[in-house]
C-alpha cells in the first residue's frame, strides 16, 4: 500500500436503505467484508441486496454478476416489503424520453431521489 493508492470505496446496501423492516435485514444489508468492500454482490457472505432506485429487496444470486431475485417479504421478520417502483420508474423515463444508461439522465434518477420528488 502506497500513499498514491486511492481509498477504496466501500459499497454497502445498508447505506442506501432508509427504512429497513428490522435489525436483521439491516445487518444483512451491511457490507462488512474487506475483501469485497467495493462489490457486495461478489461476496459469498452477502445474502440480500437493496436497490434504492426501484425500492427493491432481493436475494443475491451468486453468478458472478450483480443479479438478485426480488423478494416481497422479509425472510427474517416476515414484514411485507415496499412495492417495487420499477414499472413506475420506466414510465417516468418514457415520459422524459430517456433510457436508463443516458448520460443526460438527471441525477435524481440514479438514486431514490426521483421517488421523493414525485410525492411532493
Ligand atoms: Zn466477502
Ligand atoms: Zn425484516
Amino acid at each position: 500500500m502506497t500513499a498514491a493508492d486511492p481509498p477504496r470505496q466501500r459499497l454497502s446496501f445498508a447505506d442506501q436503505c432508509e427504512a429497513p423492516c428490522c435489525k436483521t435485514m439491516l445487518y444483512h444489508l451491511t457490507n462488512r467484508c474487506e475483501q469485497h468492500a467495493d462489490d457486495p454482490y461478489a461476496c459469498p457472505d452477502a445474502l440480500v441486496s437493496y436497490n434504492a432506485v426501484f425500492d427493491e429487496y432481493g436475494i443475491i444470486v451468486h453468478d458472478g454478476g450483480p443479479s438478485s431475485v426480488m423478494i416481497d417479504f422479509c425472510p427474517w421478520c416476515g414484514a411485507r416489503l415496499p412495492e417495487s417502483q420499477r414499472d413506475r420508474y420506466f414510465d417516468e423515463l418514457d415520459r422524459l424520453g430517456m433510457r436508463p444508461g443516458d448520460q443526460a439522465l438527471p441525477e435524481a434518477y440514479r438514486s431514490s431521489a426521483w421517488r421523493k420528488q414525485q410525492s411532493t
